[in-house]
């Protein structure tokens, strides 16, 4: 096992990447501290997770909520003394808006969800993992549309560009001190996302060429989680700072 005695936050568990990815953490031993809004669903994630050898334990938050952000790093702390993995996979996507169609309340939301949130909980995190002899690792799930200009709306553009700066500069910074940060960014991936979305359709007009670049169909959470595993276990001990694409080849042509 790979992850056996760690203690995990997965955020946005609930659904898509983060079901996955704390399923297969748990499965790989973790104790995974599942975040969401949405608790009918953590329950159902920790009975799914019953027969493995490690365990999921439900938590109710919502992350553009700072003190719920606070919560969840001092759960860890206060129930297992600890925290080994902080991985940021929650995330809402825009309308597909231009710039000028992105209102001020569509920019708020995606930029607190997608990049404050983040923010928040690696600094509330670091010193909780400095002070681990093994220190620690962040995973913060990105997206192609933080490398290019044309999968997205801007706010979802800028959001996940600047997630990836902030990776960068995280996984730089404390690279002295045992503590680990990367992204993933993943291409389509057949998840919810984009339930909830009325897109904006001179935005999706706008962005139609770089979708049409697509090769090989959507993704799935699982290979998301896989790649997950690999940045958060001794696997990548050497890796930190990166940013590993993971679209089907989706941005190599
Ligand atoms: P999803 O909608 O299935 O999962 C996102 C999860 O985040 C959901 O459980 C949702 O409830 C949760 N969430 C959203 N806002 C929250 C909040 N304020 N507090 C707590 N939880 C919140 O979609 P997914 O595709 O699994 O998304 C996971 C991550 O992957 C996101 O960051 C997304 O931007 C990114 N991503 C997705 C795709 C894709 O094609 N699906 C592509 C690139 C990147």
């Amino acid at each position: 096992m790979k992850l056996e005695g760690k203690i995990a936050i997965v955020t946005g568990a609930s659904s898509g990447m983060g079901h996955a990815i704390s399923l297969l953490f748990a499965k790989e031993g973790a104790t995974v501290i599942a975040v969401a809004r949405r608790l009918d669903r953590l329950e159902k994630l920790k009975t799914e997770s019953q027969n493995l050898p490690g365990k999921v334990i439900p938590l109710k938050g919502d992350v553009s909520d700072k003190q719920d952000i606070e919560n969840m790093i001092d759960y860890a702390v206060l129930n297992h003394s600890k925290l080994d993995i902080l991985v940021n996979n929650a995330g809402i996507m825009d309308d597909l808006g231009l710039v000028e169609d992105t209102t001020d309340d569509m920019w708020d939301k995606v930029l607190t969800t997608n990049l404050t949130a983040p923010f928040l909980s690696i600094r509330k995190a670091i010193p909780v993992m400095k002070k681990n002899k093994n220190g620690g690792v962040i995973l913060n799930i990105a997206s192609i549309a933080g490398l290019f200009g044309g999968r997205a709306g801007t706010a979802y553009t800028v959001s996940k560009h600047g997630l990836i700066g902030l990776s960068k500069n995280v996984g730089y910074t404390y690279s002295d001190e045992k503590i680990r940060c990367n992204t993933i960014c993943p291409g389509a991936i057949n998840t919810e996302i984009m339930n909830n979305i009325q897109v904006n359709a001179r935005g999706q007009a706008k962005t139609a060429d770089g979708m049409k670049s697509m090769h090989g169909g959507a993704g799935t959470p699982e290979e998301i989680a896989k790649a997950a595993l690999f940045l958060v276990s001794d696997d990548s001990k050497f890796i930190t700072g990166i940013n590993l694409i993971v679209d089907g080849g989706w941005t190599s042509c």
